[in-house]
């Protein structure tokens, strides 16, 4: 169950997003009366409730707004108990001062907004003696391994745990709480109105993590990147699974650099099934994760792990993705000459990204230039690749059949910004520009209005993505469905006039 907490500042505001949450077929909602400027009236608040409620009244020292005294808190939580609310959240301290009463459910809560403490089972079995129907455990995620500790520990518990690690790291043991027994988990009435960090709003974990069905069952993916919240990923892979029925979440795991290996060590505990990596562990998972093919070997960086009776193979969908981004586009063309492969490139940037763009041209045997603005990475990228490396100031100077940025110039919010200026583009040139939010970026926009033929960062972003599905799931894709993800998640970044 999905419980939605509500701050506003005046009572009709909780009221009406009390009502439209039940409305909306939410069975639990969190008023959390510190948000209420002036009177808290409870009595206004609970009567004619249209669904049971927690009622929550923090201190700024727990996270919350309370600034009155400590004894009109008191009172509010007391009041609520009066009335009959459902459940009543009672920080460990002042647990002991308010009691029992009517048909009110107590949750023992303990916050710690620094750290995940070392003897969680210790402060557990401490809430659990404070007369509690429900122990609430939320701590900062300083390291992967902090949600694995706090899922074990709801999982381990005989008295109704709710564990949840706070912070980008803690995310997903948002979304695997109820799997692991707890009784509900939180989200916020909007994405962009968290009360705590790392919240996420209901209609995020109802639609796009589908928490409520999530089960020992589900299978579980994700992407480790640092940072991870802008991730596209989580929207398209999920998108898929809700459309094709899979049974599967994929999650937004932010790995620090220096948590890399433990996390990979401890994939069974979650368990893993698959992961997309991207910056900055793409080259580092090789030290963990055998190359699945001769792409990855030579690339020397991989963007998909999957995880398989203790073996984690390492695959690299990014240039296949890009090179049959290439081919769609020739294969659409009418005329034979259109449909060739271009002979020369020039890739802008000497990345991830690049690398794999660089090899997946050269096996397709096209003279690949690459170029970039630190010289020396451009040139270690030309050495590997086996192809040329030219000076940034130089990228103009011969004539390509093929441009690709795979700098994130033009990217969101530089809109106004392109990699390889319009007076340098040519009709016959095909221009790919891997960045994808916006969709179409100024060079796009230039290259169509010269007459180039254009690839855009989306369709190599669905391809890569979609080449993952069929690594972990055996099938492919529901059509479209990928696409559209991308589409809508990118629908906010605009596009250059
Ligand atoms: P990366 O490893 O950080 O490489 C970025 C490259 O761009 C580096 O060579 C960097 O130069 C260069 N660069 C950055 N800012 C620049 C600037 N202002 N002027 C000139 N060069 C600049 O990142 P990556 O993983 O390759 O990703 C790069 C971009 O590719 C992303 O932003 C994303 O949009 C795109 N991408 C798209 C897909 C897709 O599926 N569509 C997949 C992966 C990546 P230095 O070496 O000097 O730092």
């Amino acid at each position: 169950m999905i419980c939605v907490s509500i701050g506003r500042g005046r009572h009709r505001h909780v009221m009406a997003e009390h009502k439209h949450l039940a409305d909306s077929g939410i069975e639990l909602v969190e008023l959390r009366l510190d948000y209420i400027q002036g009177e808290v009236q409870v009595k206004r608040l609970l009567r004619d409730r249209p669904c049971p409620a927690i009622v929550t009244c923090r201190r700024a020292s727990h996270g919350g707004r309370w600034g009155r005294s400590e004894e009109a808190r008191l009172v509010v939580l007391r009041t609520a108990i009066v009335e009959g609310a459902e459940y009543v959240d009672l920080e460990d301290d002042i647990a002991f001062q308010v009691p029992r009463y009517g048909k009110t459910k107590r949750i023992v809560s303990h916050h710690d907004f620094h750290r995940t403490p070392a003897d969680l089972a210790g402060l557990h079995e401490k809430l659990a003696s404070m007369d509690a129907d429900i122990v609430k455990i939320a701590t900062m995620a300083n390291h992967p391994d902090d949600n694995l500790r706090m899922l074990d520990l709801v999982r381990g518990s005989k008295v109704p745990t709710i564990g949840i690690c706070m912070g980008d790291i803690g995310v997903p043991t948002r979304v695997l709480g109820l799997r692991c027994g707890s009784p509900f988990t939180f989200a916020t009435f909007h994405d962009d109105r968290v009360m705590a960090p790392g919240q996420i709003g209901w209609k995020q974990m109802r639609q796009l993590y589908r928490v409520d069905a999530v089960t020992d069952a589900t299978k579980i993916l994700g992407v480790i990147a640092d940072p991870v919240a802008h991730s596209l990923s989580p929207a398209v892979h999920n998108a898929a699974y809700a459309a094709s029925g899979l049974d599967a979440v994929y999650l937004p795991f932010r790995v620090p650099a220096e948590h890399l290996d433990a996390f990979l060590a401890s994939a069974p505990r979650w368990p893993l099934s698959g992961l997309s990596v991207t910056i900055p562990h793409k080259e580092k998972v090789l030290a963990v994760a055998e190359p699945a093919d001769d792409i990855v070997t030579s690339i020397g960086a991989a963007n998909t792990l999957v995880f398989q009776g203790g073996r984690v193979a390492a695959y690299n969908t990014d240039a296949t993705a890009a090179i049959d981004s290439i081919d769609a586009l020739l294969q659409a063309a009418e005329g034979e000459a259109d449909k060739a492969f271009p002979k020369t490139a020039i890739v802008l940037g000497a990345g991830g990204a690049a690398r794999a763009v660089a090899f997946g041209l050269k096996r397709r045997h096209v003279d690949v230039t690459v170029t970039g603005r630190t010289a020396e990475r451009a040139k270690k990228l030309a050495s590997d690749v086996g192809c040329k490396a030219v000076e940034w100031q130089a990228r103009y100077r011969l004539p390509y059949d093929c441009i690709v940025n795979t700098t994130p110039i033009g990217m969101h919010p530089n809109i106004d910004e392109t990699p390889f200026d319009r007076e340098h583009l040519r009709p016959y040139m095909i221009v790919f520009d891997t960045v994808y939010n916006p969709e179409n970026t100024l060079l796009v926009k230039n290259a169509r209005a010269v007459g180039c033929r254009t690839v855009t960062g989306v369709e190599m972003f669905v391809r890569q993505a979609a080449d993952q599905h069929r690594l972990w799931h055996g099938v492919d894709p529901p059509p479209d469905v990928m696409r559209e993800a991308v589409k809508r998640a990118t629908a906010s970044y605009k596009s250059p006039d």
